[in-house]
Formats: C-alpha cells, sequence, structure tokens
C-alpha cells in the first residue's frame, strides 16, 4: 500500500507505475475521494467545534435564567448534531473507499527495471554453468520418471485431478533432498527455518498484497473464511503484522510449506508433466530490513545469491533476467528471476523469483521498527525462493541423465540420498 500524502504529492509516478505494470488503477477516483474525505472531515470538526462553544452558550443561558435563548442553543446543538449524524455517515463512506481504492495502488518501480509488456521482454544478465549436449537421444523427466519409476502422473490425475502427480520412492527423496538442502544452506547463512500454516485468513492475503486481486487465483476453504496459501511469504509476513519489530540485524526467515494454485489463465500451458501443478512444495525466502534502499537493495542481492549458490550446488546451469514492469505484480518495487535450463523444453525455464517490495507490505500488514532516533518506521519487506519441487526435479533429473538412463546425483544432495552418486535403472 502507497501513503495516500505520497500519492497526492507523486501524482505522475503513480500514473507512470500504473501504464508500465499495466494495471488498472483508478487514481482519479481515489483523488476525488480523498478529497471529499478530506472536507468532509474539515466541516465534521468545523461543526463539532460549534457543538462545543454552543453546549457552553447554553449552560450558561441556564446559569443566568435565560431560558429561551438557551432554549434557542439548545434547537442549534439539535441541528448540528442531526447535521453531524449525515456528515459521519458520509466519511466512513469515504474513509472506506479511500481504503479499498489504496488496496489497488501499484508500488512504483525501481529506476533500474526495464519496461516492458510480458516476459519476453524481460532482460537476461547473466549466465552460469554450461548448458549440457547430449550425444544420445535425451529423455525428459516424464519418462525419465517413468523409466525409474519415481514420477506417476496418471495415477496423480486419477487420485488429483489436472495438474497432479505422484512421487515414488528416489523421486520423493529427491523432493525432499532439495528442500533439505536449501533449508540447510539457508539456517547457516542466518536463517530461522520455520513450517508455516498454509491455511490463512483472507486478511493475511489483502495485507501481503495478494488479495484483492489475486482472489481468483486462490482456492478458497468452502464456508471456513480462509483461504490455501500460493507461497509461505503470506504467513512469513503475516507472522509480523501489527507488530514493532527488533530490526537490529534484518529478519531472515526460511519458510518451509506446500503451495496451492488455481493457475487460472493457464489452460493448455504447459500440461505436460510437473512443469505447473496446483500443488506444489516451496523453501521461501523472506527478510525483514530497515526501510532503507540501499539496504533493502543489499538483502535483495543477498536473497538472489542464496538462490544462485543452492542452484550451482545442485550443478545446474541458470540465468539471471531483470523483470520487466509488464511481467511484474502490483506489489513489487523490483524484481529478478532466475530461469534453470531445461533440456526437453530446450529453454530456460522459471524456477526462482526474487523481490523487493519497499515499505509496501510493511505499511499494509503494519509491520514498523523504531529507528535510530526512536522513531517508528515501516520496514521493508524482500522475497525470493530457496527451491521449488518438483519443478526443480525437471532440470534436475534431465541435465544429470546419463546415457544409460540412469541419472547423476550432485555431490551437495549426497548426504540426503543415502551416499547414492546415481539413481541407477531399475533392475
Ligand atoms: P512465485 O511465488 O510465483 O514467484 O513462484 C516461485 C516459484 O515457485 C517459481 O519460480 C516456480 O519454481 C514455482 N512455481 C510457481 N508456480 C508453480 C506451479 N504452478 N507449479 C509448479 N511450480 C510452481
Amino acid at each position: 500500500m502507497l501513503d495516500m500524502n505520497w500519492i497526492r504529492d507523486n501524482e505522475e509516478i503513480v500514473r507512470k507505475t500504473a501504464a508500465w505494470k499495466q494495471v488498472d488503477f483508478p487514481l482519479d477516483e481515489l483523488l476525488e475521494w480523498d478529497d471529499k474525505r478530506r472536507k468532509l472531515r474539515q466541516e465534521t470538526e468545523e461543526h463539532r467545534a460549534a457543538r462545543n462553544g454552543l453546549t457552553k452558550e447554553v449552560e450558561k443561558c441556564l446559569r443566568q435564567g435565560e431560558a429561551t435563548a438557551g432554549e434557542a442553543a439548545k434547537e442549534q446543538v439539535r441541528e448540528i448534531n442531526r447535521r453531524l449524524d449525515t456528515l459521519e455517515v458520509h466519511l466512513a463512506e469515504a474513509d472506506s473507499r479511500v481504503a479499498e481504492l489504496l488496496l489497488l495502488a501499484p508500488n512504483p518501480i525501481s529506476p533500474d527495471t526495464p519496461i516492458g509488456r510480458d516476459d519476453s521482454e524481460n532482460v537476461e544478465l547473466r549466465q552460469q554453468g554450461i548448458v549440457p549436449e547430449f550425444g544420445f537421444v535425451l529423455r525428459d523427466h516424464v519418462s525419465l520418471g517413468e523409466l525409474h519409476d519415481i514420477i506417476d502422473i496418471p495415477r496423480g490425475v486419477k487420485a488429483g485431478g489436472p495438474r497432479s502427480y505422484v512421487l515414488k520412492g528416489a523421486g520423493l527423496y529427491l523432493h525432499l533432498a532439495v528442500q533439505r538442502l536449501a533449508l540447510d544452506v539457508l539456517a547457516a547463512r542466518g536463517f530461522s527455518v520455520l513450517d508455516v500454516p498454509v491455511i490463512v485468513r483472507p486478511e493475511s492475503l489483502v495485507r501481503t498484497g495478494f488479495f484483492p486481486g489475486g482472489m481468483d487465483q486462490t482456492y478458497e476453504l468452502n464456508g471456513e473464511n480462509r483461504w490455501l496459501a500460493g507461497t509461505s511469504e503470506v504467513s512469513l509476513v503475516s507472522l509480523y503484522s501489527d507488530e514493532i519489530v527488533e530490526l537490529e540485524a534484518p529478519l531472515r526467515l526460511a519458510g518451509m510449506s506446500a503451495c496451492f494454485r488455481r493457475e487460472v489463465g493457464s489452460a493448455g500451458r504447459d500440461v505436460r508433466g510437473l512443469y505447473r501443478v496446483h500443488q506444489f512444495s516451496k523453501i521461501e525466502q523472506v527478510v525483514l530490513c530497515r526501510n532503507d534502499a540501499g539496504a533493502s537493495e543489499n538483502i535483495l542481492q543477498e536473497i538472489l545469491a542464496n538462490a544462485e549458490h543452492i542452484l550451482q550446488l545442485l550443478e545446474l546451469p541458470y540465468r539471471v533476467v531483470a523483470v520487466c514492469s509488464g511481467d511484474m505484480s502490483l506489489k513489487t518495487h523490483k524484481q529478478y528471476d532466475i530461469e534453470t535450463w531445461m533440456p526437453s523444453r530446450e529453454a530456460y525455464g522459471e524456477t526462482h523469483s526474487a523481490s523487493n517490495l519497499l515499505d509496501f507490505q510493511a505499511r499494509r500488514s503494519n509491520i514498523r521498527y523504531r529507528d535510530a532516533d526512536g522513531r517508528l518506521q515501516y520496514c521493508h519487506t524482500l522475497n525470493n525462493t530457496a527451491v521449488a519441487t518438483p519443478r526443480i526435479l525437471i532440470p534436475l533429473l534431465e541435465n544429470h541423465q546419463l546415457e544409460d538412463g540412469s541419472i547423476y546425483i550432485p555431490q551437495a544432495l549426497r548426504k540426503y540420498m543415502d551416499g547414492k552418486e546415481r539413481l541407477e535403472l531399475p533392475q
């Protein structure tokens, strides 16, 4: 959420941001309601002051036995009260319209964000690792999964419907291993590791900036007034809502959770395999830090580097892209995606998304800290994937396949895989 006074002073930036992010933001309507609200507030205050004066007048008349003048003043008080009743109704309406419209205001983008319409205009910043060349006919992760009997999509669909899957045996252990690796890397880098609720209140989704816009992408629990979160970011940030936090050092959180996505609008896209599913698991990094653009930019680089380190431990080739304005959500100020090489797609596919939100979520969630002068400030919040699986199993299985159908297990995963160096074909 943006500050209303800031919006007033920076109308042009807000207009441009909405155009760059291609969001329909009714700025003029917000400004009108805010004007109305200011006038109503002023009028209400004037009426209250007049009523106070008249009440004193009534008391004075009563003391001095001036019954007629006292009655006239009393009638004026009654008249003002009637007017105040109406004003208060209008003011409540204006307050709630301003609050509703403010939720739709897009966070401004950083000066180095590329302007563009969609992901085709994201800008590649660097590539890391070597894209493998296979001297044999490669199998995609679905075929490899069938061959090793570690992924069963038909039975997953039978039980769960489209975009479902089953991970079996070594497939499940790999899924757990990448998460355990990510948690261990983050814990060693000062993150607290947490298992957080995935069933969340609607307020948590509003206050973290996922609602009202993302309601159609989110599963609602029938009759519960609670929803299934698409990411643990919702809970991780909401743990601190309405709190004054201690930010001597940034608060580094690593959340482990299942994630649920309706994927409305993706019909027909990425239908084969594990790329786009309704339920997956993710280790997510969330950091709360001081309200300082330099400090949060450093954290953005830090959480990006953490994700890159994990990919390097998985020995996977990837690239980092600067996400353009049109591919960003309402809440994002600056974003990098990491795309990992997926041989069957002959392309890099998105596996990580790192964002700096500045104080956008903290304002909505009312998360503050005391600065060096003791003043309360909204903090900055940031997030990035550490690992999301089973999507990461696509590059892991495909890049590491060997000619005989076995799969190489990167060194860093072996301790979570009973020391195995390869997944051998079942006999
Ligand atoms: P996001 O929270 O949307 O930035 O997504 C973070 C990461 O979660 C993505 O980069 C993917 O690795 C993974 N992910 C997101 N949506 C899906 C999905 N529908 N199926 C599988 N993985 C997903």
